[in-house]
């Protein structure tokens, strides 16, 4: 069978072939045990939702992994949660008697929400605790539901939508919640519950040596900054022309260029080419040249982009690009 639907009036089982004459169906056990617990489920935490928030559910859907109800409240915080899903679990772990009434007079029971059905209702009743009118299919006691876990929350237009497990999926999820667990303080060599104090340790000693890092760094280029402009000689114009082609990140190229044309007299035309070519064209504030328009129109010839301020300007150009040359008589032209 692919699928089975309900559309009020038959049962229509969808087959992947065509049968004729008399067939003998098959349920199957574990699936019909699955959809029990989650469908179960959802009657006990509904009602759990009322009696702790008076939140109503306005919407059920079990899905194949995990089931969702949409709760009708304000605002849901992780404490309201908590007492909802421990009332849920209360009722399960009673293992209270689930009941079945037949009946046409629906008004005499406390029913959750009311249904358009006349005459014969079916209402299925968690002994003392929830009446809710149902065609599904249910448990015979409640400790048959075994566990509900809540998941997750998000919003959902002007509802709350819960994500939630039960039965065997909430045994299931547990079990890959801590292999995951277990499988993350190992990196620490360190008990299961230890993880999340590890990990913000670690994220704070990896932010440190990054500061670290990016000290020592601005330390290299200052005194790299240093080099270039004591052996860089001054053209025809009085002017330093410093042109150099790196495979070093563009913050790097940046840094470099503003150390350099700190000094006087000086233009930086600096070229990386780790991922795709960057150009970062720079001059000392004592310099007329426009550096953003000239780059700009440098970067347009191949068919990249660029632009800045007249003494610092950034541009790219497409991965591969030879400009090396065209670079080179850039500079001469100054
Ligand atoms: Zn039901």
């Amino acid at each position: 069978m692919v699928d089975c639907i309900d559309n009020d009036e038959h049962i229509i089982h969808i087959l992947d072939k065509a049968i004729s004459g008399t067939v003998l169906g098959e349920v199957n056990p574990l699936r019909r045990r699955d959809h029990l617990q989650q469908h179960t489920g959802q009657h006990i935490l509904s009602q759990a939702f009322i009696q702790i928030a008076k939140a109503e559910t306005r919407g059920f859907h079990l899905g194949t992994d995990s089931s969702t109800i949409d709760l009708e409240i304000d605002q849901i915080s992780p404490e309201l949660i908590a007492k909802a899903e421990d009332l849920a679990n209360k009722i399960i772990f009673e293992n209270r008697p689930i009941q079945i009434h037949l009946t046409n007079e629906k008004d005499k029971f406390p029913i959750r929400k009311d249904t358009e059905r006349e005459n014969s209702i079916r209402i299925i009743e968690i002994q003392e605790f929830d009446f809710s009118p149902c065609g599904g299919t249910h448990a015979h006691q409640s400790g048959e539901v075994g566990l509900i876990v809540i998941r997750s929350i998000e919003r959902v237009k002007r509802l709350w939508r819960v994500e939630f497990l039960c039965g065997q999926r909430a045994l299931l999820d547990y079990r890959a919640a801590h292999q995951t667990a277990i499988e993350t303080a190992k990196l620490f060599s360190a008990a299961r519950d230890k993880s999340p104090e590890l990990v913000i340790k670690l994220q704070q000693e990896l932010k440190d040596l990054q500061k670290h890092n990016r000290e020592l760094l601005n330390q290299a280029l200052s005194v790299e900054a240093t080099n270039i402009y004591n052996t860089s000689t001054p053209n025809s114009n009085n002017l330093r022309i410093v042109k150099a082609t790196f495979n070093r990140s563009l913050d790097e190229l940046k840094t470099l260029a503003q150390l350099l044309v700190a000094q006087p007299s000086i233009v930086a035309l600096l070229a990386t080419t780790l991922e795709s070519p960057k150009i970062i064209f720079a001059c000392s504030n004592d310099i007329d040249i426009d550096c953003g328009t000239l780059l700009s129109q440098f970067c347009k010839e191949f068919g990249g982009r660029g632009g800045g301020k007249a003494e610092f300007a950034q541009g790219g150009l497409p991965i591969g690009t030879e400009f090396e040359t065209a670079l080179e008589s850039l500079a001469k032209s100054l």
